[in-house]
């Protein structure tokens, strides 16, 4: 079920204080709604009861979904690579084969469902989006900054990301073989599988990217 929790939000418009229901997890068996409410992000908009004034608020959210097995945690701006939630790990003990995620942004986390509701395994996809990024700042002679998953299609045998490259963060998108992805798939199978089993909830971005990254290349 939807769980949400009593929270008192200062309105940025009028200043006064409300309380508020905060939706802090979601579970898809429970909630078909979950995944368009991310997708839209309709969970994260707030209304101020007193003035009407509406805006994103951006909170501490677990997006589960058991039937798939995985776990989303978003935390804004969260820069750890892993983070451990004894009671969340208690409550979750008996689905040790479940994918645990933490990710930054609202973007990340439907990223992250767009990857695993098409079956793919989100470290390769990093791996090769790593790959990716560095083709597009050759050619765009630009700074690449965030870049993100966006299709697979099959037929073509392609895999394609969107970038935001340069200082005015302008949409790139760049499609490539799905042979990186599959080359990605293999180091990853070969490499990193242990690390999924732990306990803890990871945070797979560009940065473990990297350092996957030496770590492969420095065996
Ligand atoms: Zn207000």
């Amino acid at each position: 079920m939807a769980q949400t929790v009593l929270k008192a939000v200062h309105c940025p418009k009028c200043k006064q204080q409300t309380n508020t229901n905060i939706l802090i997890s979601m579970n898809t068996a429970e909630d078909p709604g979950a995944m368009q409410a991310v997708y839209d992000e309709t969970m994260f908009r707030w209304k101020c009861n007193k003035c009407g004034f509406t805006t994103k608020y951006q909170h501490p959210f677990l997006y589960n979904d058991i039937e798939r097995k995985y776990m989303i945690y978003y935390i804004p701006q969260v820069e750890r690579l892993k983070i451990t939630d004894a009671k969340l790990e208690q409550e979750f003990s008996d689905l040790s084969d479940i994918r645990k995620r933490v990710v930054p942004d609202i973007n990340a986390i439907k990223e992250k469902i767009c990857i695993f509701e098409n079956g793919l395994n989100d470290m390769a996809i990093e791996l090769t989006k790593l790959a990716v990024s560095e083709v597009v700042a050759k050619e765009t002679e630009h700074n690449v900054y965030n870049g993100y998953f966006t299709d697979l299609d099959e037929e073509k045998n392609t895999i394609s990301f969107q970038f935001f490259v340069g200082g005015d963060r302008r949409s790139y998108i760049q499609t490539t073989r799905l042979e990186v992805y599959k080359r990605s798939l293999d180091i990853v199978r070969k490499n990193f599988v242990r690390e999924e089993r732990q306990p803890g909830f990871l945070n797979i971005g560009r940065q473990w990217a990297k350092n996957a990254l030496d770590k492969y290349k420095s065996k």
